[in-house]
């Protein structure tokens, strides 16, 4: 589901942002950003915007209800 987690990993550079370099002494070294998720390291993926349209929608549906104790025809009174 993409509702859960509605940000995913870049798999270019596996959610790091920018690619990872190693130097003459074999230590990791901070590379380019990656170019794909434009040094995020995350990407969003396309059923969030799904998800959120159809929140609002819910929402909405919701408040324009009208409650059913604001008027009761058969209501007894005394
Ligand atoms: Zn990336």
């Amino acid at each position: 589901m993409c509702a859960g987690s509605p940000y995913g990993d870049c798999r270019r550079c596996h959610g790091m942002g920018h690619a990872i370099k190693h130097d003459r002494k074999g230590r990791a070294k901070r590379g380019k950003d990656c170019r794909r998720c434009h040094g995020h390291g995350k990407r969003v993926r396309v059923g969030r915007r799904l998800y959120n349209l159809w929140l609002r929608i819910y929402r909405e549906g919701q408040t324009d209800t009208p409650k059913p104790t604001a008027a009761r025809p058969f209501a007894k009174k005394g």
